[in-house]
């Protein structure tokens, strides 16, 4: 009965040409909805996405922009936009504009139900980060021209742009920054381009997410698995309390939402990313702990909020080689520098101890010993023998036979095996 009311309501509204407005005022009570639409400056914020860029959408802790990328493809680009019906949700469509060729009419149903409609190039090439810019400039701006010959009003495009692959470089990026276009990456992926099942591409997409707390999630509405899994998606989402945001462009009648330069700055935790950290956890450590030096220690009385330089990571274009190369993502610059608040546990370090200069073999100054004479008169320096614990099964014993291997001269460290004792093991 209920699904013959929703046929009903649905079909009502496809004759009658009610759009999202109408769609919003039969939303079912607990769905997940929107829980706000924000309107951003695409020259004001170029780049978007943690995954390659330092600054990401200007999100509060649980809150998800959801995007879909490579359509429209029906049947699943159909399924996924009467998912996001169901649960009143709005999401931004990246879209190729040769699938935009054969299914205007899915485009127009995906701005008409509210989303937000984007550019992700005209043939989707796996090489925008080699390409001429001129090149991936046509692929950008033919992609746009299906669009417009679909939507017919160029107001209806957003100038969102996401690069196939999100294989980038510095001139595509520039180019699209001159064009006023917005370069979106993304936050966390959930997989769903690879021979994963429905499951699987919600359990990573929510793990994700999770992990997170917040930003854009990118799925492929071209996929059966992501169209099957985006039910529980949402379902997962709402249980959780997460909220979903919509972006879109701002314009004259629609002003930018006011923030915060800090809200668009993309951190990830520094479990995540900080390289090393040792955490000396109280009575489990075996060694005793000294303060860690303080600006008092030196003179000065006030220095501020204590904060700690740590390294995050940076993306930066890696070098492709011409041929039959594969085409590499791109990797983390190290290291960027940000200042975080220092963590209650930093504030001790582990006393040295005798383990920290521990060589991992002894060695000896000094003249070479004459070996055909009594090898005991060899072993008399204090450096050798029984008296030095570590030397306990190392290379060239004074009383071994036969020929002596080359001693090493000088301050050299030879380190035949991984010296596993040179450091505290940490808890
Ligand atoms: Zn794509």
């Amino acid at each position: 009965m209920r699904n013959s009311i929703a046929a009903y309501v649905l079909l009502a509204s496809v004759i009658t040409g009610v759009t999202a407005a109408a769609a919003a005022d039969e939303c079912p009570p607990g769905a997940l909805g929107v829980s706000r639409t924000i309107a951003v400056d695409a020259s004001e914020h170029t780049r978007v996405g943690s995954m390659q860029y330092s600054e990401s959408l200007p999100l509060n802790d649980h809150e998800v922009v959801l995007t879909f990328d490579d359509g429209p493809l029906p049947p699943y680009t159909t399924r996924i936009l009467e998912t996001l019906a169901s649960e009143c949700v709005k999401a931004t469509f990246f879209m190729v504009g040769r699938m935009v060729r054969g299914y205007p009419s899915l485009v127009r149903r995906v701005y008409n139900e509210g989303h937000t409609v984007a550019n992700h190039s005209q043939t989707h090439p796996f090489t925008f980060n080699k390409m001429p810019v001129d090149q991936a400039a046509q692929e950008i701006e033919e992609g746009n021209a299906s669009l417009r010959s679909a939507l017919g009003d160029p107001k209806a495009i957003s100038p969102f742009f996401r690069i196939p692959g999100l294989l980038r470089q510095n001139s595509v990026e520039q180019y699209l920054a001159a064009h006023d276009y917005m370069t979106w990456s993304v936050d966390f992926l959930a997989d769903d381009w690879t021979h994963i099942n429905n499951k699987e591409v919600a359990r990573r997409a929510i793990s994700r997410i999770e992990a997170r707390g917040k930003g854009i999630l990118l799925l492929h509405d071209i996929q059966p698995a992501t169209a099957l899994a985006l039910p529980e998606i949402l379902h997962e989402l709402k249980v959780r309390g997460f909220k979903i945001v919509h972006v879109v462009p701002a314009t004259p009648d629609r002003p930018k939402t006011v923030t915060e330069p800090e809200q668009w700055v993309a951190r990830r935790s520094p479990e995540q990313q900080v390289w090393p950290r040792t955490l000396v956890v109280g009575a489990e450590s075996p060694l005793p702990v000294l303060a860690a030096p303080s600006p008092e220690n030196f003179g000065i009385e006030h220095f501020g909020e204590p904060v700690t330089k740590v390294a995050l990571a940076q993306t930066f274009e890696r070098h492709v080689g011409r041929e039959r190369e594969t085409p590499l993502p791109p990797v983390t610059q190290w290291p960027r520098e940000a200042s975080f608040p220092v963590p209650a546990d930093a504030t001790a370090l582990p006393i040295p101890s005798a383990l920290n200069f521990k060589y991992s073999r002894p060695f000896r100054l000094g003249k070479p010993e004459r070996s055909k004479v009594g090898n005991h008169k060899a072993g008399s320096s204090p450096a050798a023998g029984t008296k030095d614990p570590n030397a306990t099964g190392s290379t060239a014993s004074p009383s071994g036979s036969g020929p002596r291997p080359p001693r090493a001269v000088g301050h050299q460290l030879t380190v035949i095996r991984p010296p596993l004792a040179l450091w505290p093991v940490w808890r």
